[in-house]
């Protein structure tokens, strides 16, 4: 395909010190080469492909010595857009980085819009769609965790594993087809019934299988819903603080939604959490207890996590009892708190109510504990099924949306096959299936999709 030479900066992941402006298309290394000048006069349109190369950037109008940098060239077809490809690495933080770009485009480049890279990755054939997902998941990973399952995502496993359906489903729809067409066989019709039921539930048991995961895939993107609870005192919005403290909080665009509840979003040992503190519901309201509850309970139904303190210092109380029932069910992690003090709470009786609970002492006020806990939130969570790293996750919600929609066809063949519907009438919907699947992989998606999801990356993929 024929595009222009566009450019933009392109951060590296982890954002390091290092600033990178690429270059993409037919004239990437000429428009380099107008601007750089190397040792001994060399030019980057002599030099091997995929070689690094040291040298000052220059404005070529008026001579005027710009940058130091390092200039990366990659030919096509072995790079990420499979056109020339320059990256020019500058290690002078963001105004240098921009007068780097502003260089280039004053050059013959141009302005990449968001996501284009990837788009011509996609559009050169590189990378298949949910690939090219997977990279806007990337960028926007949050955590390491969430960052391995983009990658693997990215390595093309669900792509993998979707193809591998959809082969199943051609091979089935084929045999069906020699079955009607060639009917040597007195059984015939029973046995393309036989098979297409066999198969049906077979695909329908692994797309299953997908959408399990795409649970765990949202939860690490948006961090689990973990509520700090207990009575007034017991130290709750210090908790919240210490693991804040503690660990690198998580910059995120995801907007709060109940204003007077405070949100932090943290990284425990890899496992991202949104920490609610239901301490505001209650210090906020006036009539506090019936609102408080009330919005309390909401706030419980929504967590994947909780967090329930107790205050060492004082006696067991029957509030603290009915916060035990109120998280029936529920994952959660008992802190007996204030530990520093001297005990008045029945601890056997502690343990009692949390029966089967993990319960960790801390004293916050002296920092002690915080460790334990960390490790009981770990533990906890990577004992799931999350830790098993044959699994394809599925993290994106257009994913999700086709998934669900392939098995509701994949049903309807099911159905159709206990009622006894007429073989063409099965193939339709088991066609539907395949085309749904195709989908998430980009092979029967329209051209007006394909631009609503590259408007999405950030600049410079
Ligand atoms: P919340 O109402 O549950 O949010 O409780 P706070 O976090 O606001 O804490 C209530 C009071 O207990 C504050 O004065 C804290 O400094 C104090 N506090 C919190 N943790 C500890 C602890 O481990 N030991 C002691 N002695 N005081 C604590
Ligand atoms: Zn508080």
């Amino acid at each position: 395909m024929d595009f222009d030479t566009i450019a933009a900066i392109s951060t590296p992941l982890g954002e390091g010190g290092i600033a990178i402006v690429r270059i993409s298309g037919d004239e990437a290394v000429q428009i380099a080469d107008q601007i750089f000048r190397g040792a001994g006069g060399k030019q980057l349109k002599d030099v091997a492909t995929h070689t690094i190369h040291y040298g000052l950037l220059v404005n070529p109008k008026t001579g005027a010595k710009e940058e130091e940098v390092m200039v990366t060239v990659m030919r096509a077809p072995r790079t990420y857009t499979r056109e020339d490809v320059v990256e020019i690495n500058c290690h002078g933080g963001l105004v240098s980085v921009n007068r780097v770009l502003q260089l280039v485009l004053n050059n013959g480049a141009r302005l990449a819009e968001p996501g284009e890279f990837t788009k011509r990755a996609f559009l050169n054939g590189r990378i298949d769609l949910s690939q090219a997902e997977a990279v806007i998941d990337l960028i926007r990973a949050k955590t390491d965790k969430a960052m391995n399952i983009a990658l693997e995502q990215m390595g093309g496993r669900l792509s993998k594993l979707i193809a591998k359906l959809r082969q199943e489903i051609l091979e089935t729809l084929a045999h069906v087809e020699v079955n009607i067409d060639y009917p040597e066989y007195d059984d015939v019709e029973e046995m393309t019934h036989r098979l297409l039921e066999e198969k049906a539930i077979y695909i329908r048991d692994q797309i299953k299988k997908l959408l399990n995961t795409a649970e765990q895939g949202k939860i690490l993107r948006e961090g689990l819903a973990t509520a700090i609870i207990g009575r007034p005192n017991v130290g709750k919005s210090s908790l919240l603080n210490s693991l804040v403290q503690e660990n690198k909080a998580i910059v995120t665009d995801i907007p709060g939604t109940t204003r007077d509840v405070i949100e932090e979003y943290v990284n425990v040992r890899g496992v991202p959490l949104r920490l609610i503190d239901t301490a505001g519901i209650r210090e906020t309201e006036d009539i506090v207890e019936q609102i408080g509850v009330e919005r309390s309970r909401k706030v419980l139904k929504e967590a994947d996590l909780i967090l329930l303190v107790l205050n060492s210092a004082e006696e067991f109380t029957s509030e603290d009892e009915q916060l035990f029932k109120a998280v029936e069910g529920m994952d959660v992690i008992v802190i007996v708190n204030k530990t520093d003090l001297p005990r008045k709470i029945d601890l056997e009786k502690v343990r009692d109510m949390a029966s089967s609970h993990t319960v960790v002492t801390t004293s916050l006020l002296e920092e002690e504990g915080i460790d334990d806990l960390e490790q009981a939130i770990a533990d906890m969570f990577f004992r799931g099924e999350l830790e098993t790293g044959d699994l394809t996750y599925v993290s994106n919600s257009r994913h999700i949306a086709l998934l669900h929609q392939a098995l509701d066809a994949i049903e309807d063949v099911i159905t159709g096959i206990e009622m006894g519907t007429p073989i063409d009438i099965v193939q339709i919907d088991m066609t539907r299936t395949w085309e749904l699947l195709g989908e998430i992989i980009g092979d029967t998606v329209q051209e007006s999709l394909i631009d609503q999801l590259f408007s999405q990356f950030c600049l410079g993929k």
